[in-house]
């Protein structure tokens, strides 16, 4: 992160402008041709042509968009952070993405978000389906060469094909390590549940070098021992961050494509990412918000949130800060990335003392 501005242009002040009105950007931030450069982009993503059940996911980015008016973005509680005056975060609009074939629709998010990527600056891409994450993946190759990828969601999304389609929702992640985009042996789903079409699934998953904490495991692991996990798993690596909506219950996300009972509570997902401070993160997204199956902004409001922390995590980044999050410090010493960037790293144990348990797939 460069700092490209001493004095970044920040969402507008809801004291002054009433959240409801005024600019229909993300949070409010200023739109990309309204600066003269960036750390950070927020990228519409509006494809939904990848999904297997209910579609609609294409107008995410405008419901999350609008959901964010809800934020009130200038300073981030737990993380002890403001990001916006950190770094410059801008919203670059939609991809402008055709509807009717999906390999054009690869190739256009992955120039577009390459375009965005150049000079190490990072995106945060609102889908969509998860599709999307393939060429977001191809992008980030390109820049950063292969990462760890930190992957939130009730579904693998490993599948080979469906349907004989090679290119869905559920079949990126084993796109990806075919293409190895994936450093091998270094990437983690979390949240994963619900019934699959057969065993076969979680053993290609596993020898695709993926390692999977359940959201039942999250009863036993605890927030701090799933935070320990996955900081344990990718290290310094380069990290791309995907987060399925549907990793939250249906209770907590009702507006998405393939619901499954059993997930995340808006919390847990909050307090697990606010842990992250770690992570070396190049880019990320969130994904599957289907607004059609929302009721009363619930879904596109948990969306928003997560990704206002997402930009957080990148702020506290950019000011060498590990912060708190309130209830846990971090533990263990400073250290220096192999990135150069300060990071702190958690202590292998919790406030208790007790070693953390990875109960793994
Ligand atoms: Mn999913
Ligand atoms: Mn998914």
């Amino acid at each position: 992160m460069s700092g490209r501005s001493s004095d970044p242009v920040g969402p507008v002040d809801g004291r002054k402008v009433p959240r409801f009105a005024g600019s229909g950007s993300f949070a409010r931030l200023p739109e990309i041709d309204r600066v003269p450069d960036y750390d950070v982009a927020v990228l519409g993503v509006p494809f939904d042509n990848g999904t297997s059940y209910r579609p609609g996911a294409r107008f995410g980015p405008m419901a999350v968009r609008q959901a964010s008016r809800h934020l009130r973005p200038g300073h981030h509680v737990e993380l002890d952070c403001s990001p916006f005056t950190a770094i410059q975060v801008v919203d670059a609009g939609d991809v402008p993405v055709t509807p009717f074939s999906i390999e054009e629709a690869m190739g256009q998010i992955a120039a577009h978000a390459g375009d965005l990527l150049q000079g190490d600056r990072k995106v945060i891409a609102i889908g969509g389906d998860h599709t999307i994450a393939l060429p977001m993946l191809r992008s980030v190759n390109r820049a950063h060469g292969p990462v760890a990828l930190v992957h939130f969601d009730a579904h693998l999304d490993t599948w080979d094909t469906y349907f004989n389609a090679p290119t869905t929702h559920g079949t990126i992640f084993r796109r990806a390590f075919e293409e190895n985009l994936l450093v091998e042996d270094h990437s983690i789903h979390v949240g994963i549940r619900g019934p699959i079409y057969g065993r076969a699934d979680l053993d290609d998953d596993r020898r695709f070098g993926f390692r999977t904490i359940r959201a039942s495991d999250l009863d036993d692991l605890g927030v701090q021992g799933t935070i320990g996990a996955i900081t344990e798993r990718v290290g310094d690596l380069p990290v791309y961050l995907s987060i399925d909506i549907d990793v939250l219950d249906p209770s907590f996300a009702p507006g998405t494509g393939t619901p499954e009972a059993g997930g995340l509570t808006s919390r847990e997902l909050l307090r697990v990412l606010r842990g992250l401070t770690s992570l070396n993160l190049v880019s990320a997204d969130l994904v599957e918000v289907s607004p059609a199956y929302d009721h009363a902004e619930i879904t596109s409001i948990a969306a928003a949130t997560v990704i206002f922390d997402i930009v957080a995590l990148l702020g506290l980044r950019s000011l060498g800060s590990a912060g708190q999050d309130g209830l846990d410090a971090p533990g263990g010493g400073d250290e220096r990335s192999s990135t150069g960037g300060r990071q702190h790293r958690r202590n292998r144990r919790d406030r208790a003392g007790r070693r953390y348990r990875h109960i793994w797939l």
